[in-house]
C-alpha cells in the first residue's frame, strides 16, 4: 500500500514551533517512504477561527520548505460529505438527539456523558446528534506509545458528532476525510492520542478503513505549560528561520549535526528525510523547551 500522510492543521492562529513539529514529522515519515504528503484545513468551526489564518498558515508551510501532493482540502467544502455519514449512522440507529446543555453534563460528576437523551432516537430540534457508543474496548497500536487499549463507552460515553448550532464534530469530520484523502499514516501530537479510539470506533460503524496512528511528544514552555495557538505561542516567523527546522528535528530525537549548521529549508527537510528514524521519537507525551 502507497503510504499517504497528511497535516492538518485548524485556523485558529498561526503556526507556532509546536504546529511545526507536527509538520516535519508528518512530512518526513511520508517522505521517507516515498508517499504523498497532504494538507488539509480543518475549517470547520467558525466560531474558533481566526481571520487569515489559513492563508497565513499555508504561507508559512511553504516559507519553510513544504511541498505538498495536490491542492489543500478544505473540511469547509466537504459538508455533504459531513451530512452522509451521519445520514448512515442514522440509518443504521446509531445516534440520538441530545439537549442536554452544557451546565447540566457539568453538574454531573464525571467526564462520561450518562446516557440520559438514549430514548430520542427521532430528530429534535436544537439538539446535539450523539453516537450510541457501544461497551468494549477499542484496541489499537500506536508507532510511538506502543499498544493502547480503551473502552470508550466507559472514557466519554456517547460523543457528540453534530453540534447542537448544527456544526460537525471534529471526530467525524476527521474520519470521513482521512478516508475519503486515502490517508494511510496519521501523524500528530500526543493531544489526540486519546482521541484516536473515539475516531477508530466511527471509523468502524461507517465501514471505514483504520489508519496507522503516531503521536508525536507535546512541546511545552519551559515552565511545563502548554506551547498552543490560544495561549498565543509566538508564531512561526517569516521569512523562514530555518534554524527552527533543526530544533524541531532535534526535538523528535532526529540525528543532527551538532552544530546546526546554517542551510536552507529545503536543505534541512531533505536532511530530516534521509536520516528519518520513527524509533528515535522519544516516547513522551511532551517534552519541555530549554
Ligand atoms: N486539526 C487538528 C488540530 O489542529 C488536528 C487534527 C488531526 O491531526 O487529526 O489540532
Amino acid at each position: 500500500m502507497t503510504y499517504v500522510g497528511r497535516f492538518a492543521p485548524s485556523p485558529t492562529g498561526p503556526l507556532h514551533f509546536g504546529s511545526l513539529v507536527a509538520a516535519v514529522a508528518s512530512y518526513c515519515d511520508a517522505r521517507a517512504a516515498a508517499g504523498r504528503w497532504l494538507v488539509r484545513m480543518e475549517d470547520i468551526d467558525p466560531l474558533r477561527e481566526m481571520p487569515g489564518a489559513a492563508r497565513r498558515i499555508l504561507d508559512q508551510l511553504a516559507a519553510y520548505g513544504f511541498e505538498w501532493d495536490g491542492g489543500v482540502l478544505f473540511q469547509s467544502t466537504r459538508l455533504e460529505a459531513y451530512r452522509a455519514a451521519l445520514d448512515a449512522l442514522r440509518l443504521g440507529g446509531k445516534v440520538f438527539w441530545c439537549r442536554c446543555s452544557r451546565a447540566e453534563l457539568a453538574r454531573i460528576d464525571s467526564a462520561v456523558y450518562p446516557g440520559t437523551c438514549r430514548a430520542f432516537t427521532a430528530p429534535r430540534d436544537d439538539a446535539a446528534m450523539r453516537l450510541r457508543v457501544a461497551d468494549g474496548v477499542v484496541e489499537f497500536y500506536d508507532r510511538v506509545f506502543g499498544p493502547q487499549r480503551e473502552d470508550v463507552a466507559e472514557t466519554v460515553g456517547d460523543f457528540v458528532v453534530q453540534r447542537r448550532d448544527g456544526l460537525f464534530a471534529y471526530q467525524l469530520a476527521v474520519v470521513v476525510d482521512d478516508a475519503f484523502q486515502g490517508v494511510t499514516d496519521v501523524v500528530r501530537g500526543a493531544d489526540l492520542l486519546d482521541n484516536t479510539a473515539r475516531q477508530i470506533a466511527l471509523q468502524r460503524l461507517l465501514g471505514l478503513p483504520t489508519p496507522r496512528y503516531m503521536h508525536l511528544p507535546l512541546a511545552l514552555n519551559a515552565d511545563g505549560s502548554k506551547l498552543s495557538k490560544q495561549t498565543h505561542a509566538r508564531e512561526l516567523p517569516t521569512p523562514a528561520d530555518s534554524g527552527l527546522l533543526w530544533q524541531a528535528l532535534a526535538f523528535l530525537g532526529q540525528a543532527v549535526p551538532p552544530d546546526m549548521p546554517p542551510a536552507t529549508c529545503a536543505e534541512i527537510l531533505r536532511h530530516g528525510v534521509r536520516h528519518w528514524s520513527a524509533a528515535a521519537v522519544p516516547r513522551s507525551s511532551s517534552v519541555r523547551l530549554a
